[in-house]
């Protein structure tokens, strides 16, 4: 069986691949070191304790499973906590991958499927964003993510690694057959927060601006089922299998919602009240992040026929209720 090696695996979005590429025929080996990620996430294959700053432990990793390629999702992710220690941001997600690909490249591993991020867009007022729109990201998370998209460029061109670049837009929802989800310590996710508000594990849900120019105050954002997106990666996988060159793709649907849309759906799919506070803005939010590309669809053959609102909401409170407090056991 084709072992891939998945950094990040204990994780939300690489927990979910773990699965998808279990299911498609392959051995993921989760390369995590618990940082954000969850042990009891790590179903569906072998797991490696290891930190990417560990170039020794990624070594022994490579040279025990010799994986075909790598799907690196590893990295610290929260926005707001980037811009108060930026260094912690570039020494891990930047240096994180530079010991990463290094170790591929010294072990023969020459393809990657790297999660990326509209954050590396920054803020376009409003513009529908695509892979050609240009990256100006507004916090340290998109820079560096940016960066690691450069640097893969970089071994493309000096070492042949071939890379599937994808950049993510919002990402929720759940596995439908309820193994997995999301579970962040600390949470800041819209739809997970809501959760909490609707069951009373708090009190109510801010809604961070209801003064933005758009058609109900409120920020707009492109929405995928987690499942969709864990989909794309496989696909992203058999497109290095195929020989095809390096491709970057943004992974969104193209349909916006509202911070109000999102809480009315979410009502109507619980059919719970959802308590809300109107609040301030929260610094670093652009207004409106939306893909305006097909190239996923057309050239990958990706459908993401999950990712209406009553889906996400749906199989993100499925995993609320059965398994969201217990997964920390
Ligand atoms: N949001 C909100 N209240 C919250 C969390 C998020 O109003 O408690 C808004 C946030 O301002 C943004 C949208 O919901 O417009 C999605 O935010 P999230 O943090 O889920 O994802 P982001 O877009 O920041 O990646």
């Amino acid at each position: 069986m084709t072992t891939i090696l998945v950094t990040g695996g204990a994780g939300y979005i690489g927990s979910h691949a773990c699965k998808v590429l279990a299911s498609a025929g392959y051995t993921p080996v989760t390369y995590d070191n618990l940082g954000t990620g969850w042990r009891d996430a790590v179903r569906f294959g072998p797991f490696e304790h290891g930190d990417l700053l560990d170039r020794a432990r990624l070594d022994e990793v490579f040279a025990t499973w010799r994986p075909s390629a790598v799907m690196h999702f590893a990295a610290l992710s929260l926005v707001g906590d980037s811009m108060k220690d930026p260094a912690t941001f570039w020494r891990a997600n930047v240096g994180g991958s530079l010991n990463l690909l290094e170790a591929a490249v010294a072990a023969g591993c020459r393809k990657i499927v790297f999660s990326s991020t509209c954050a590396t867009y920054g803020d376009h007022d409003g513009v529908i964003l695509d892979e050609n729109t240009p990256q100006q990201p507004i916090n340290a998370y998109g820079a560096t993510k940016r960066a690691i998209e450069d640097m893969i460029g970089n071994f493309g061109q000096a070492h042949g690694v071939r890379s599937v670049i994808f950049r993510y837009f919002n990402v929720a929802g759940a596995d439908p057959e309820g193994e997995i989800g999301e579970f962040h310590q600390p949470e800041t996710h819209l739809i997970p927060l809501m959760l909490d508000a609707i069951d009373g594990k708090r009190s109510a849900l801010t809604i961070f601006g209801t003064d933005y120019d758009t058609p109900d105050g409120t920020c707009i954002r492109d929405y995928v089922h987690v499942m969709d997106l864990v989909e794309a990666h496989v696909l992203g996988l058999k497109w290095l299998e195929d020989g095809k060159a390096s491709r970057v793709f943004c992974l969104g649907t193209g349909s916006g919602f509202s911070v109000r849309e999102v809480i009315a759906e979410s009502g109507r799919v619980t059919n719970r009240e959802v308590p809300v506070i109107e609040g301030d803005r929260r610094p670093g939010d652009a207004v409106q992040l939306v893909s305006g590309s097909r190239r996923a669809t057309e050239e990958l053959g990706w459908r993401p026929e999950r990712s209406t609102m009553g889906a996400m909401v749906a199989d993100a409170w499925r995993w609320h209720q059965n398994h969201g407090a217990h997964f920390r056991e």
